[in-house]
C-alpha cells in the first residue's frame, strides 16, 4: 500500500534534539515498567493481565446495563449523569452551565477525553477561559500544542523549551532549574485553583456500583481541581466503565506500572457526589458527562470492540519503534502510538488517514506489554485490510496491485526471476562502508524513493541463492 507520509514525520526523524528527548523518555518509561512488572516483584502479573482483560470483556459486553447502574447510583449520591453524543454536546452543556452560573473560569485535570474533543478551545469561542493545571498539560496549553504523550504531555519539551515558554508567556525569563520551573507554575495555577467557578476532570475509572469517577494522578491538582471550585464536571468516555469498586485492586496494580513504573500513582481520588452536609471540602454540585462520541460504533463491531478496553498507561507507546523515531505529533489525532493507529481510524474513517496502520513494523511490542492484553498488530491488520478495499473500491492502488501480480508471476517463473535478479545487482552501486546508499536514478522513484532516504540497504551477496544451490548440489552428490 502505497501512503502519503505527513511532512512531520521527516521534521521529527531530522531533529535530533527531539530524537534524544524522545528516546530518553520513552526509554526510561520503559525500563521503570520493565521493573514494576518483574516476577519477582509482582508474581502475579500476567493473571492480572488476565482478569483486567475480563473485566473489560464483560463489561462492554453488558454496558447499557452498567451505565444505567452507574447513572442511578450517581443520582443516588446526589450528581447528575448527562448523556453526549459528541464534543459539541458536551461543550454546549458546560457553557449553558457556566451561563447560568455566572462562571468564566475554569480549571482543569488531565484528560485526554477532553482533548479529544478539543474542548478548552472551543470553550474559549463561548467566552470561558479553561486552565490545564497538569504541569505537563500547562506547559503544552502555554505552547498552544496538543500532548505528545497519553500520559506524559509535554514529553519531547526540555526544560530550556520550558524556560523559552514561561518567559514568552509568563514574562520570566532564564529559568532552566525544573524544580524552580514547577514553582512558577505552581505559583500560577494556585490562584487560579481559587478564582475558578467550574472544576474539569476526566475520569480513569468510573464505578457502575459505587456510582464513583476515580482519578489517579501524582501532582495533587486534579484533586484541587475537583475539590475547590463550587461545581465539578467529570468528562469521560462511555469505555471508562467498570463494575465494581474491588475490580480498582486489579486495574490500580496494572495503570501505575504500566504507565510510569509506580506500583501506585501518588494520589487515588475516588469521587461520588457533591459534597455532603458535614463535609468541609468537595463541590455543591457534581456532574458526570458520558461521552460517546463514535465508541458505540465501535462497540457494535464485535471483532474491534477491544480496542476500548484501552486505559491508556501509554506502554505501547514507549515501546514502539515507530512512535520513538516519529513522535507524538505525527500522528494526526490527539492518540498517538500503537493505540492511536488503531483507534484513530475507527473513530474517524479508514480513509481520512489510511497511512495510519501501516505505520507499524507489527513486531508486537506493543501487545507484548499491554496490560489489557489488546492485541494490536491483529487490529492493525484488519485495518489494513479495511483501507485496502476501501482503496480499491475508490479505483486506486491499481499499480500497486499490478507490481504484486508481476511480481507473483515472476516467482512462479524461475529463470526470469533469477535474471531479473542478475539485472537488478548488475546495476546496483557498489556498498560504500558496508551499506548501499543511493540506488541508480532511474529506481529511485516513489515508494522506493521514500524507503531510501531512510534506510541503507546491505551490499548484495556475491552469489544469488539458486547459485550456491548450483554449486552446492555438485558438491555433495545424490
Ligand atoms: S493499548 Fe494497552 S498499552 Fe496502549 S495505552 Fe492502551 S492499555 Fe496501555
Amino acid at each position: 500500500m502505497s501512503v502519503v507520509v505527513p511532512g512531520k514525520i521527516h521534521e521529527t526523524l531530522f531533529d535530533g534534539k527531539l530524537q534524544l528527548a524522545i528516546y530518553s523518555s520513552t526509554g526510561r518509561l520503559m525500563d521503570k515498567r520493565k521493573t514494576a512488572v518483574d516476577s519477582d516483584v509482582l508474581p502475579d502479573y500476567q493473571e492480572l493481565r488476565e482478569q483486567a482483560r475480563l473485566i473489560k470483556k464483560h463489561t462492554l459486553e453488558n454496558l447499557d446495563w452498567y451505565l444505567e447502574q452507574l447513572e442511578s447510583n450517581v443520582q443516588a449520591h446526589g450528581g447528575k449523569v448527562v448523556w453526549c453524543r459528541d464534543g459539541g454536546e458536551v461543550v454546549d452543556f458546560l457553557a449553558g452551565l457556566a451561563k447560568e452560573k455566572q462562571a468564566r473560569l475554569i480549571v482543569k485535570s488531565k484528560s485526554m477525553t477532553t482533548e479529544e474533543i478539543d474542548l478548552n478551545e472551543r470553550l474559549e469561542h463561548h467566552g470561558m477561559d479553561a486552565v490545564e493545571t497538569d504541569l505537563g498539560e500547562y506547559i503544552i496549553q502555554l505552547a498552544h500544542e496538543r500532548p505528545y504523550h497519553i500520559v506524559a504531555p509535554a514529553l519531547h519539551k526540555t526544560r530550556y523549551d520550558v524556560a523559552d515558554i514561561f518567559s514568552r508567556h509568563l514574562g520570566i525569563a532564564g529559568e532552566t532549574v525544573p524544580e524552580n520551573q514547577t514553582k512558577i507554575a505552581r505559583g500560577v495555577l494556585r490562584e487560579k485553583f481559587l478564582g475558578a467557578d467550574i472544576g474539569v476532570s476526566g475520569a480513569n475509572f468510573l464505578v457502575a456500583d459505587s456510582g464513583a469517577i476515580v482519578l489517579v494522578e501524582n501532582e495533587g491538582n486534579a484533586r484541587l481541581t475537583t475539590t475547590l471550585p463550587k461545581i465539578h464536571v467529570a468528562v469521560a468516555g462511555i469505555e471508562k466503565l467498570i463494575p465494581r469498586a474491588q475490580d480498582l485492586a486489579v486495574f490500580l496494580k496494572l495503570l501505575g506500572r504500566s504507565a510510569t513504573g509506580q506500583p501506585l500513582t501518588v494520589y487515588t481520588s475516588m469521587l461520588s457526589g457533591p459534597r455532603r452536609g458535614s463535609e468541609i471540602d468537595g463541590p455543591d454540585e457534581f456532574y458526570v458527562v458520558l461521552l460517546d462520541n463514535g465508541r458505540s460504533r465501535l462497540l457494535a463491531d464485535r471483532e474491534k470492540r477491544e480496542s476500548l478496553y484501552c486505559i491508556r498507561c501509554g506502554a505501547c507507546l514507549n515501546t514502539c519503534p515507530v512512535y520513538r523515531k516519529i513522535g507524538g505529533h505525527s500522528y494526526p489525532w490527539v492518540y498517538s502510538g500503537p493505540i492511536g493507529a488503531i483507534i484513530t481510524p475507527q473513530y474517524l474513517g479508514t480513509t481520512k488517514d489510511p497511512w495510519l496502520p501501516f505505520a507499524s513494523s507489527l513486531c508486537g511490542a506493543c501487545a507484548e506489554v499491554c496490560p489489557v492484553k489488546i492485541d494490536i498488530p491483529k487490529l492493525l491488520l484488519m485495518l489494513r485490510s479495511e483501507v485496502t478495499r476501501a482503496k480499491q473500491r475508490e479505483g486506486q492502488g491499481r499499480l500497486e496491485k499490478l507490481g504484486f501480480r508481476l511480481w507473483a508471476w515472476m516467482m512462479q517463473h524461475p529463470k526470469l526471476y533469477e535474471i531479473a535478479g542478475m539485472m537488478a545487482s548488475a546495476v546496483m552501486p557498489d556498498a560504500e562502508d558496508g551499506w548501499i546508499r543511493r540506488v541508480p536514478a532511474p529506481m529511485n522513484q516513489g515508494p522506493l524513493r521514500g524507503w531510501m532516504s531512510q534506510r541503507d540497504l546491505p551490499p548484495l551477496p556475491a552469489k544469488s541463492f539458486r547459485q550456491m544451490w548450483r554449486t552446492r548440489k555438485r558438491q555433495v552428490p545424490g
